[in-house]
C-alpha cells in the first residue's frame, strides 16, 4: 500500500517539535502539530489536531525525560490518530556529502555522527529521534533533510574561508543554515511573484536564530552563516560575526576557557547580552531601557549591513522578504531595517507593514519587499513525498 502520512520531527537540544502529514496528490496536507517541551527535565505535550483548538497541555511526568522516552510516548500517541507510514527530519549539517535529502540506514547514520564536531550544540539533538525510531519502529523509512543542503550550490569564494587549504579540505568551510526555510520561502516565491521569484532576492530569517541568503533565480548564491550557526547577524544570544582576535583575547588575556568562550558566543551574547534584558524581541520592543533600543538598533545596522553585502554578491537586487519570528511578527525591525534602505530602491509602505501584509512596500517602490510565513516542516514533508514517489 502506498505511504499516506508523514511524521515530521524536528529535534532540539530542549525540545521535540513534530507535524503529522497526509500525502495527498496536491502535495503533503497537515493534519496534527505539536510539540514536547523540556525534554530532559520535564516533559511537556501539546498538540493541535487540524484546525481543532490545542489540546491541553500534558504534563508526562520523570518517567517519560529524555528523547527516547519522549519519542516514544509520541509514536503511541500520534498512533492513535493515524498510521505513521515514514519519517522525515531536520539534521542540521550534511557536511560536504549530503546536498540532498537522504534516506537514512546505519550507514548514513555513522557519516551523520561524524559531522558532530561541526555542529557540537545541534546535530546531537537531530540525531536522537533518528537512533531512537530505528529501534522503536524498525523498517519504517526514515529521511534526512539537511539545513545546510540549499546552500551547495554557493561558488567557490562563497564556500571558502581565507585559510590554509588544509583547513578547508578538513572541512572547515561555509556551509550556511536555515537552508529549508529558504527553499520552502523560495517555492513560496514562485507561487506569490513568479518575476520576482526568477530575480535576485534577499531572504532575512529572523527568529532566535537568524541569518540571510542571497538568493538568484532560487538558488542561494550567498549566506550570512559560515561554519557554525554562531556566525553572521546577532541572534538572540548568539554574538554573530566577530573580530577572530576577540576570541584569542578572550583565551589569552582574559583566561577563559574554551566552555565559557562558547557559553558567551552562544548563549550570553546577541539581543540578550546587548541589552542585559532579554534575547527576546518582544520584550525588547516593550521596553523602554535604552539598552533595550540599543540591541535593536545593533540588529537592524547588521542587517542592513547584509543586505548590501548579499546585493553585492547578487549583482544587484530585485526585492526581498522577511519570514521566521522577528521577520514575520516585527514591524518595527522591519520598518526600521527598510527606511534605511531607500538606496538600494525600498520605499516602505507603513501601513502594510503595520498591518503585517504580504507586500509592505508602495507601489512607487523601486523593488518590493514581502513578508512570508516559513514552514520548514512542510518542506522536510515535500522532500520525503518526493523521495517516496520516486521509489
Ligand atoms: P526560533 O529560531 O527559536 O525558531 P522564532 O522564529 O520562533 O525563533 O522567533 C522567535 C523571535 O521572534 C523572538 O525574538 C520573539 O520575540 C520574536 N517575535 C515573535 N512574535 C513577535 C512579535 N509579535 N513582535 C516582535 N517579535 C516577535
Amino acid at each position: 500500500m502506498k505511504p499516506q502520512n508523514i511524521a515530521v520531527l524536528n529535534a532540539g537540544s530542549s525540545s521535540l517539535k513534530f507535524s503529522l502529514f497526509e500525502l495527498t496528490p496536491k502535495g503533503p496536507l497537515r493534519r496534527i502539530r505539536g510539540q514536547i517541551a523540556e525534554i530532559t527535565s520535564n516533559p511537556v505535550f501539546s498538540a493541535r489536531i487540524g484546525s481543532d483548538p490545542k489540546e491541553p497541555d500534558q504534563l508526562l511526568g520523570s518517567n517519560h525525560v529524555g528523547h527516547h522516552r519522549c519519542l516514544k510516548f509520541l509514536l503511541a500517541w500520534l498512533e492513535q490518530h493515524a498510521r505513521v507510514d515514514a519519517a522525515g527530519h531536520r539534521v542540521v549539517h550534511g557536511g560536504i556529502h549530503y546536498s540532498q535529502p537522504v534516506i537514512l540506514d546505519a550507514a548514513v547514520i555513522t557519516a551523520l555522527e561524524a559531522l558532530i564536531p561541526l555542529a557540537p550544540l545541534h546535530q546531537p539533538h537531530n540525531l536522537e529521534p533518528i537512533r531512537a525510531l530505528a529501534t522503536l519502529h524498525p523498517g519504517l523509512t526514515q529521511v534526512a533533510c539537511f539545513d545546510t543542503a540549499f546552500h551547495a550550490t554557493k561558488r567557490q569564494e562563497a564556500q571558502c574561508f581565507p585559510l590554509p587549504a588544509t583547513l578547508t579540505d578538513a572541512g572547515v568551510r561555509r556551509y550556511g543554515f536555515h537552508g529549508l526555510s529558504y527553499e520552502y520561502i523560495a517555492m513560496k516565491l514562485k507561487e506569490l511573484d513568479p518575476e520576482l521569484a526568477r530575480g535576485r532576492v534577499v531572504v532575512a530569517h529572523l527568529g532566535n536564530g537568524a541569518s540571510m541568503c542571497a538568493i538568484d533565480n532560487g538558488k542561494c548564491v550567498d549566506s550570512t552563516m559560515g561554519m557554525t550557526a554562531a556566525d553572521g547577524l546577532p541572534m538572540g544570544t548568539r554574538s554573530g560575526t566577530l573580530d577572530p582576535g576577540v576570541l584569542l583575547y578572550m583565551a589569552r588575556e582574559l583566561n577563559m576557557s574554551l566552555d565559557s568562550i562558547e557559553d558567551v558566543l552562544y548563549r550570553q551574547s546577541g539581543l540578550k547580552g546587548i541589552s542585559g534584558i532579554s534575547h527576546d524581541m518582544r520584550q525588547l520592543e516593550q521596553s523602554d531601557h535604552p539598552k533595550a533600543a540599543q540591541a535593536i538598533a545593533l540588529m537592524v545596522y547588521r542587517i542592513q549591513q547584509y543586505f548590501g553585502a548579499l546585493t553585492a554578491s547578487l549583482g544587484g537586487l530585485d526585492g526581498a522578504v522577511f519570514t521566521a519570528g522577528i521577520g514575520e511578527n516585527s514591524s518595527l525591525i522591519r520598518r526600521k531595517t527598510l527606511q534605511g534602505l531607500h538606496w538600494l530602491g525600498f520605499e516602505l509602505d507603513d501601513v502594510a507593514n503595520t498591518q503585517h501584509a504580504t507586500r509592505i512596500t508602495t507601489r512607487q517602490s523601486k523593488i518590493p519587499a514581502y513578508v512570508l510565513p516559513t514552514d520548514e516542516d512542510l518542506m522536510i514533508a515535500h522532500h520525503v513525498q518526493e523521495i517516496l514517489d520516486t521509489r
